[in-house]
């Protein structure tokens, strides 16, 4: 009698593996003073840029509310969790994008790890990350994103709530095991020592048949953002282009529902504006220029692969990064369905 094979088995379904990965640490933390908000230095780079975010599975931010889903113009007779609002308008809220764009940027560059897991854990850390940036001494992430505590800094961008521009919401059933929960940003071995940091990949969701309903973002819809940076050098602008997935060698997931595959956002770069000299600060006589179309997109794979070649973007870290947030639609793993 033939024997059933693994492989055999595992042809019933679909194959089901983690939804996660890890980007390796760094074995050193790049600190600088930050270079402050009072003045604009004209060697540096100040602007902004505006870009689409697409999405390409549901997406859903909590707007922590309940509501009727004929309220929210859905099919009648059903309580939902509603998504994010701005008044009336559905959006991503600019502390959303910054999270996310910061932990890649994070990833791909000598950044530290956020500073209350930092505290807690130091003994098992690499010893790079057992001290906390200073605004004396910050690392990447830090100078760009800001950092609290002691040496409370708002960073050197500035991001902008997303508004939603083209397409429209649904109810979806999340799978039960997957509640929206921020989750764990880094993760321990058997041996309690840390594998990296955690990126939960894209993959094709599949709804629940039970469980609680929520007010989703459909596929193919489009949000309009916008993000402002002060004081730049080029390399930090782009390790910014880069932690925003404009290359598209990545794609960014955002909002709840990651385990589930959901928030996958293909992002593309529409309007980049760089002002010159102290003026631009009051807004007066600021020398101005701009890109799209494709000029913009020229300027942005410039800006990147300088950041690549000067070693800002860690080669390694962010092949790895790439790897675990790869979106090819031809070949996308199914979701796990359950526990894995
Ligand atoms: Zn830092």
């Amino acid at each position: 009698m033939a024997r059933r094979s693994s492989r055999g088995s595992r042809e019933r379904g679909p194959i089901v593996s983690k939804p996660y990965e890890f980007v390796s640490f760094v074995d050193s933390v790049l600190r600088q003073e930050v270079p402050g908000h009072h003045v604009v230095k004209p060697d540096l780079r100040t602007g902004m840029l505006a870009f689409h975010l697409r999405t390409l599975t549901p997406l859903f931010v909590s707007s922590g509310q309940v509501a009727l889903s004929e309220d929210l113009g859905l099919k009648p007779g059903g309580v939902v969790q509603a998504h994010y609002r701005i008044g009336d308008r559905l959006a991503i809220p600019a502390s959303s994008l910054k999270g996310v764009v910061r932990s890649v940027a994070e990833a791909v560059s000598a950044s530290c790890l956020p500073r209350g897991l930092t505290r807690a854990s130091a003994r098992d850390l690499p010893p790079a990350f057992r001290r906390p940036c200073t605004l004396r001494a910050a690392c990447p992430a830090c100078t760009l994103f800001g950092m609290g505590g002691k040496d409370a800094y708002m960073g050197q961008v500035r991001f902008e709530d997303a508004l939603l521009q083209e397409g429209r919401t649904m109810i979806y059933r999340l799978p039960a095991l997957y509640r929206p929960r921020p989750g764990a940003p880094i993760y321990r071995d058997r041996n309690r020592r840390y594998k990296g940091r955690k990126f939960y990949k894209h993959g094709h969701p599949r709804p629940a048949d039970r469980g609680g309903e929520r007010e989703v973002i459909r596929p193919g819809s489009l949000l309009v953002g916008q993000v402002s940076f002060t004081n730049l050098t080029d390399d930090q602008l782009g390790l910014l282009f880069y932690a925003l997935g404009l290359e598209s060698r990545f794609l960014l997931k955002l909002g709840g529902g990651k385990p589930a595959c959901l928030g996958s956002l293909l992002t593309e770069p529409v309007r980049l504006v760089l002002y010159n000299g102290r003026e631009a600060f009051l807004g007066e006589d600021a020398i101005e220029t701009a890109w799209e179309g494709e000029r913009l997109s020229a300027e942005v794979r410039r800006y990147i692969a300088d950041a690549r070649r000067s070693g800002y973007i860690l080669a390694c870290q962010a092949e790895e990064l790439e790897r675990v947030l790869r979106f090819d639609p031809d070949a996308l793993a199914e979701c796990p369905a359950g526990a894995y």
